[in-house]
């Protein structure tokens, strides 16, 4: 069957959006893009200030390979559109007493720095870990990362089968924090790998311990920065998705959704629209309360807890710290109480883990010579809005805890601040609440818990974007991104 003549409506130009358009060209579908703001990119944007140039959200990349996969499907070559560096300290991690662990993806320099200030049995069981890590990703992670959404009606199929050994282990069992406990034994390497369940926004001391395949794709496969910032990744697919052909109609306000007898009618800007398929890449909570109008979808989805927001302070800081990484995280005293915090008092944790990127120490354009950039992030609960009072008591918690690390007085060296809140991220990306990855991965089988790619309800409808299967982040994005065209590509 010829697609040319078949449209398909994408709402929301984010990653997801993006990336699902290009695949869906390459299908021979018209495709257009309905996105509300005046822009594509979504949580991937960006401003300048002042000589400064910040990220707005995402800092953390991996798997280049996913983006370089959509220019290679078009055949253009993706060094002609986005390049990235490989950035070979994952982060640096800083305790409350004072000590720091840089964490790098050569083994052998892990190995040293581990030996060295932890002990030859913490760095054999880091090494160990990472092993494992791998092992899960590659025998159960790619299995569901890769595929729609596993189902009860799956339970029985040999391809699953024959993973359940993989699966039904204590790893099913034991959270990840558990996890971590026996295997690494170590308080600070526990706090640094437990560390991981924030990659979805949710609690190591709730999620599974098969989520200990995570640091596989950071500290295994690398980690890297887009020579032009974050914002590029969205730059260039929006290049290649025009150059392919594909429609974007910014400033669109999609008033609702209906079924027609072979497709959709769309309401957008008041005018009727008809489509034969729709991708929804945008939060399904939003989707289901504001543009289908379906009540009980809405409740259904809604029950499950929210993923964390956060809070980040852009600022614009004189001198900085030549000690910067480009990721660094000062954590708490306490990581079980901040989690509880988070997720059980939904307040802000008294003492928040600090996360500090500086882009500018390894793209020296994004900040006037000698100065630097500063994101800084602390965790929220998801829908939580702080007062004028609570931002002043943060941005005093990050100067005092920058302080004792650095010696540094953080308040008279900001130039300029912005900030954002769940509040902004809500209006400005349409994520309910604010939260960064959709529904936590708070609980044991969360990840089949997750909103699929379809929905049987609705045939024709497909979703794809952070808070869906398979996740948030970048690389998952993308991923549903690919999953979604394969289930339109197959049903031809
Ligand atoms: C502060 C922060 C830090 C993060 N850090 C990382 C990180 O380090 N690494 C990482 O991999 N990921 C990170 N993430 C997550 C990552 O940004 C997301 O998973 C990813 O960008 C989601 O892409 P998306 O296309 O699904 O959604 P979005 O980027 O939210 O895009 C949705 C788009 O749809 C549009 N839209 C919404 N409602 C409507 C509507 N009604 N009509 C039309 N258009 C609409 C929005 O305007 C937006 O353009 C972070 C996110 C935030 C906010």
């Amino acid at each position: 069957m010829n697609n040319s003549d078949k449209t398909v409506f994408v709402i929301g130009a984010g990653l997801a959006g993006i990336a699902a358009s290009i695949r869906l060209r390459k299908l021979g579908f018209i495709v257009t893009v309905i996105e509300k703001n005046s822009t594509y990119g979504g949580k991937l944007d960006e401003f300048n200030e002042q000589g400064f140039r910040f990220d707005k959200g995402p800092s953390l990349f991996t798997s280049p390979e996913s983006v370089d996969e959509l220019f290679l499907l078009c055949d253009k070559n993706p060094r002609d559109y986005f390049n990235y560096k490989s950035h070979p300290v994952s982060c640096s991690y800083y305790f409350k007493d004072k000590s720091v662990l840089h964490f790098n993806t050569d083994k052998q320099k892990l190995k040293e720095e581990l030996t060295v200030k932890l002990g030859t049995e913490s760095a054999f069981k880091t090494l160990t870990y990472l092993e494992r890590s791998k092992e899960t990703y590659q025998k159960i992670g790619e299995f569901f990362i890769d595929r729609p959404q596993a189902g009860l009606k799956d339970i029985f199929r040999k391809e699953l089968l024959i993973r359940y050994p993989h699966f039904l282990t204590s790893k099913l069992r034991k959270t990840l924090h558990q996890y971590n406990l026996t295997n690494l034994r170590n308080e600070k390497l526990i706090q640094i790998f437990d560390r991981y369940a924030t990659y979805n926004g949710s609690s190591p001391f709730k999620m599974s311990g098969l989520y200990s395949m995570v640091p596989h794709l950071e500290q295994n496969t690398g980690t890297y920065f887009p020579e032009k910032g974050m914002r590029s990744i969205v730059d260039s697919l929006y290049k290649l998705a025009v150059e392919e052909g594909v429609e974007f109609r910014f400033e669109q306000n999609i008033q609702k959704l209906m079924k027609s007898d072979n497709g959709f009618n769309l309401v957008i800007n008041g005018q009727l629209y008809n489509a034969d398929k729709v991708v929804c890449a945008i939060d399904h909570l939003h989707f289901y309360r504001d543009i289908l109008s379906d009540s009980k979808l809405f409740n259904y989805y809604s029950k499950y807890e929210r993923s964390t927001s956060g809070f980040v302070f852009y600022w614009g800081i004189k001198k900085g710290i030549p000690e910067a990484g480009l990721h660094n995280i000062f954590f708490s005293e306490n990581y079980k109480k901040e989690f509880e915090e988070l997720f059980k008092e939904k307040k802000l944790p008294a003492d928040p883990t600090i996360y500090l990127h500086v882009s500018s120490v390894v793209n020296k354009a994004d900040a006037p010579e000698g100065a630097q950039n500063w994101f800084v992030m602390i965790n929220t609960p998801a829908g939580y809005v702080p007062d004028s009072n609570e931002i002043n008591q943060i941005r005093k918690k990050i100067a005092e805890r920058l302080q004792m690390q650095f010696n540094i007085d953080v308040l008279s060296e900001i130039i300029f601040e912005k900030y954002w809140s769940a509040k902004q991220i809500e209006s400005e990306t349409g994520s309910v609440a604010g939260a960064l990855y959709g529904a936590s991965s708070n609980g044991k089988i969360s990840a089949l818990k997750r909103h699929g790619n379809r929905i049987k309800k609705i045939p024709g409808l497909y979703f794809c974007g952070g808070t869906v299967h398979p996740g948030g982040g970048i690389p998952l994005v993308l991923k549903s991104a690919k999953i979604v065209s394969e289930l339109i590509g197959h049903e031809r």
